[in-house]
């Protein structure tokens, strides 16, 4: 070869190269997912201790946690039975910590929702009601008047970690009767499919089964930032909520419409009807043309894909095309561009790109498909 070829063959090497690497990702800890046609995509957690109940810091630890994750939602949930720290805090009123939380979060554009964690036994074990008016109602005798006190108050409820090991040996979260009648009722509307470091499937049906809204949350006790490694790209868990506008009744009227999704590790999980709509606000085609090279142009097509979200998408290829840099797996990386080389044949140039997204989960076992019409 050439020396004068070997120089373009080089050039044309670093170009193709560059195309490739994946903008760096600068390690920035606020949670960020697109908007979805219709609808603001909020970032929520929605189950959270302090000292108030058995967490270890105070509630203004909470609002700043929040706000170094560029959350927009948090609810304040503390135990009305569980007061281990009550002989060092005494606690006439449930309510103080979603106050001191309120007050410290003003003007910051978080919102705060006021909520309680009825801590019962297993049935029913754990549920979290928020949008409470009054906590301390909600603190009664028999299990069934706090649900129906927290129905009253207009709460949204939801089943907390039905898969705990401690109330549940085997980790499979079941229903049981008591839910069937909670459910039944109307006292009980979501349920965590995870919570803190777990996921459970069995709670996905569960959901899916009983038209339940799917929750994820931190149920956080310590520091977010130790539990979760945040300054190793860690994230707590999220429930990403499809709100009509960024205010407390348009969140809740989204919740019982269950317009939600679950960002959990690198995990998206949600229904169909709201995970594809996120995942097409994520994912969108950059530019495409023709691969030039050395020679000319090609008849390889050059794809660039664009990832708007915090998701390290996986991607798995479903159309009977081949690529010329990558295997049947493709990685896009969060807030990136990614080149995918497609041999669609000799004069073709229109084809169809179909993957099926292999980190995001409609139902057990079952991951969404996106796909493109390409025309060149
Ligand atoms: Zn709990
Ligand atoms: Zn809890």
């Amino acid at each position: 070869m050439k020396k004068f070829s070997l120089l373009l063959l080089a050039q044309w090497l670093s170009t193709a190269l560059l195309a490739q690497t994946p903008h760096t990702h600068l390690p920035d800890r606020s949670i960020d997912f697109p908007d979805v046609p219709g609808y603001l995509t909020l970032t929520a957690d929605l189950h959270q201790h302090t000292v108030f109940s058995d967490g270890e810091v105070w509630p203004t630890i909470r609002v700043a946690e929040a706000l170094r994750d560029s959350l927009d939602v948090i609810a304040v949930t503390e135990h009305l039975e569980y007061l281990p720290h009550r002989d060092d805090i005494p606690l006439p009123d449930h309510n103080r910590a979603y106050h001191i939380e309120k007050e410290r979060a003003e003007k910051t554009g978080l919102l705060v929702i006021p909520g309680s964690e009825i801590t019962r036994s297993m049935p029913p074990g754990h549920a979290n009601a928020i949008f409470i008016t009054d906590a301390n109602k909600i603190k009664t005798d028999k299990v069934m008047d706090a649900f129906k006190e927290a129905h009253a108050q207009g709460a949204f409820v939801f089943w907390n970690h039905p898969n705990w090991t401690a109330q549940k040996r085997d980790g499979i979260a079941s229903l049981t009767k008591m839910h069937r009648k909670l459910i039944d009722k109307g006292y009980m509307q979501g349920i965590e499919v995870v919570n803190d470091k777990t996921y459970s499937e069995e709670a996905l049906q569960i959901a899916l089964d009983n038209n339940l809204t799917i929750i994820g949350t931190s149920d956080i006790h310590g520091l977010i930032d130790w539990e979760y490694q945040v300054a190793r790209g860690g994230h707590r868990p999220v429930t990403l909520i499809f709100a009509k506008e960024k205010s407390l009744e348009a969140v809740k009227e989204a919740l019982f419409a269950r317009r939600t999704a679950v960002w959990f590790n690198n995990t998206l999980i949600g229904r169909e009807e709201m995970l594809l709509p996120l995942l097409k606000a994520s994912i969108s085609i950059e530019r495409t043309n023709w691969l030039e090279d050395f020679r000319g142009t090609t008849e390889v097509a050059e794809v660039v894909l664009r990832n708007d979200s915090d998701a390290a998408f996986l991607l798995y290829n479903k159309s009977p095309l081949t690529f010329h840099a990558h295997d049947d797996v493709v990685m896009l990386e969060p807030h990136s561009l990614t080149t995918i080389l497609v041999k669609p044949g000799s004069g073709v140039n229109a084809f169809t790109l179909a993957f099926t997204v292999l980190n995001a989960v409609t139902a057990p076992n079952t991951h969404p498909d996106i796909s493109w019409q390409v025309q060149l």
